[in-house]
């Protein structure tokens, strides 16, 4: 019998964390957290020491605890896709130095992310590996660079673990790969589950008429995205429509894109960041940025949610030109500044509040599958056993799942443990 109990991410995204014991091992799937809510309410404290943990991918909901797990001294491999270290340490450090400026402590320091990283450990996809009886492989998830899916051979049962997942290819990645082996159980991502994104194409033929646009009337187009994997993204799609103005990539993604270019490997066309790259400038000091705003272009910058970054010093400076823009390139979180700028026209911070006259629009670019791309992923592998977690309607899922003829249940903080 197999015990899973799951520590966090449960009817809500944020924190994934699931432990599996085998009898003779037990395995975390990802370590992650709220890296700014201290103390962390989950993920829920570990029974026992962990023999490994799998990390799916970098994002801190799925990666953030392991720096607090290695500081109560706890000592074991955590196995991951080789991009995924240097993405870690990025993510971690930026957290480190943003709760700094906000005044929060993390319950771990810069010494401690050494030690950390030290115990991290590089697989591949698709090439098996035990841990203790137990065979791990792993495969493409095609949410992020490095992203994988672990699934765990226990003799007789075999696990999925989906992390985050898109089914569908990107400019930069692959789609995940389904070519998968039997599988009797699946614990699933939920993000998407009651949603259905606007078709892809769409969005790109919008985000370019929208820069078109601007650069009509002599604008510059301010597009905010995450670090890693979208600011990239976004970039390829630039490119593929053909870059013929003045391009500028500004923030943490600057960082990100140089990793993620040295694993080309990762992505669907391994040459072209290199080529999009050609026609773009970083921008490296505060002198460059107000040198870039006197005349038309594209800047593409963090955050995503325009709760820091670049895109701050760029809205201070542009947010009453009505020959600007603003595209917002994903979801927008319930608190974040963008999410309140959508829905009151202002952008609202501790120390700003300014009235927006740039145009500006929200697009999906998503890295999870949407609606149907997750049923028919359950579809696809049809396994006997669902669990859905990783979402804010992941109840829901299980249901229709029950409608469609699965065994799925959605775990809750007070029914968490289960045997499969
Ligand atoms: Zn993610
Ligand atoms: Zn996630």
């Amino acid at each position: 019998m197999i015990r899973l109990s799951f520590l966090g991410a449960m009817n809500t995204v944020g924190c994934s964390a699931v432990l599996v014991e085998t009898g003779t091992e037990k395995i975390l799937l990802d370590h992650g957290t709220k890296i700014q809510e201290t103390p962390p309410k989950f993920p829920l404290p570990i029974e026992g020491k962990p023999d490994a943990i799998l990390l799916s991918h970098c994002h801190l909901d799925h990666s953030g605890s392991i720096p607090i797990f290695f500081t109560q001294g706890n000592s074991c491999p955590v196995y991951l896709i080789s991009v995924t270290r240097p993405l870690v340490e990025l993510l971690l450090l930026d957290s480190i130095k943003i709760s700094r400026e906000e005044g929060i402590e993390l319950p771990f320091k810069k010494e401690d992310l050494k030690n950390t990283i030290a115990n991290f450990s590089s697989v591949n996809y698709r090439v098996p590996f035990k841990i203790g009886k137990t065979e791990v492989t792993c495969y493409d998830a095609g949410h992020l660079p490095g992203s994988m899916m672990p699934l765990l051979n226990f003799g007789n049962k075999k696990l999925l673990y989906t992390g985050d997942l898109k089914t569908t290819e990107t400019r930069l990645l692959k789609k995940a790969d389904l070519d998968l082996p039997n599988v009797n159980v699946v614990i699933t991502e939920s993000t998407y589950s009651d949603r259905e994104h606007p078709d892809r194409k769409d969005q790109e033929k919008e985000l370019v008429r929208i820069v078109n646009d601007t650069l009509a009337v002599d604008g510059i187009c301010l597009i905010a995205g995450f670090a890693v994997g979208r600011i990239d993204e976004l970039l390829l799609i630039l490119d593929h429509y053909g870059i013929d103005y003045p391009l500028y990539i500004d923030g943490m993604a600057k960082k990100a894109i140089t990793i993620i270019n040295q694993h080309k490997n990762l992505l669907r066309n391994p040459d072209s960041l290199d080529k999009a790259l050609e026609k773009v400038q970083y921008v490296r000091k505060e002198k460059m940025r107000s040198k870039i705003i006197r005349n038309p272009g594209v800047i593409l910058t963090t955050s995503g949610m325009l709760s820091g970054g670049p895109i701050v010093y760029y809205l201070k400076k542009l947010y009453d030109d009505r020959n600007c823009s603003l595209v917002l390139s994903g979801f927008q979180v319930e608190g974040t500044p963008g999410k309140t700028l959508l829905e009151t026209g202002r952008y609202i911070t501790n120390d700003l509040n300014l009235d927006l006259k740039m145009f500006v629009r929200k697009l999906d670019f998503s890295s999870h599958a949407g609606r149907s791309e997750l049923f028919k992923f359950i579809r696809k592998v049809n396994p006997e056993k669902v669990f859905c977690i990783h979402g804010d309607h992941t109840q829901e899922f299980a249901s229709e799942l029950k409608e469609k003829g699965f065994d799925a249940v959605a775990p809750l903080a007070n029914n968490r443990i289960f045997e499969i």
